[in-house]
């Protein structure tokens, strides 16, 4: 048993024995950092609040919804946080406070464009508008 844990004299067991990283976690590991490159999202909310109320950070992480759920199934998911990057007004006010110097209206507005096109090829109706 690996004890990682104590809490109020009782004993917390999150697993029942050492988990190994094997050769195909590492390749796994190696694949994603790939993917991801350097410009990911680290869901931190740093950036937060968008003063005209765009949800900043599941919008960052469309692309990777998209490439997980496939593109009408996200689109669907993720309609209100992508709607909401209508109200997006390039203050740029996010970007600067973003410890990863992400370019955050750069990346909206690209993944604003994906999900368009996932909504036309989906042919989804609206059903939530954007309001300032
Ligand atoms: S650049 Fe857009 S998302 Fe960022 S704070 Fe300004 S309005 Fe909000
Ligand atoms: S501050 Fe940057 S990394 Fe953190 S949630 Fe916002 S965009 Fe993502």
């Amino acid at each position: 048993m690996n004890d990682l844990k104590k809490k109020n004299g009782s004993r917390i067991v999150f697993f029942n024995s050492l988990l190994e990283v094997t050769a195909a976690d590492w390749e796994a590991m190696a694949r994603y950092r790939t993917e991801l490159g350097d410009l990911f999202c680290r869901r931190c909310e740093y950036c937060q609040p968008c003063p005209p109320g765009v949800l900043i950070t599941p919008a960052m992480l469309y692309a990777i919804v998209a490439y997980r759920m496939g593109p009408g199934k996200a689109a669907t998911f993720a309609e209100k946080t992508m709607e909401s990057v209508r109200l997006c007004e390039e203050c740029g006010e996010c970007a600067s406070r973003c410890p990863y110097h992400l370019p955050i209206p750069e990346t909206l507005r690209k993944h604003l464009a994906l999900y368009d096109e996932h909504r036309r090829e989906g042919e989804i109706p609206s059903r939530h508008k954007a309001s300032r």
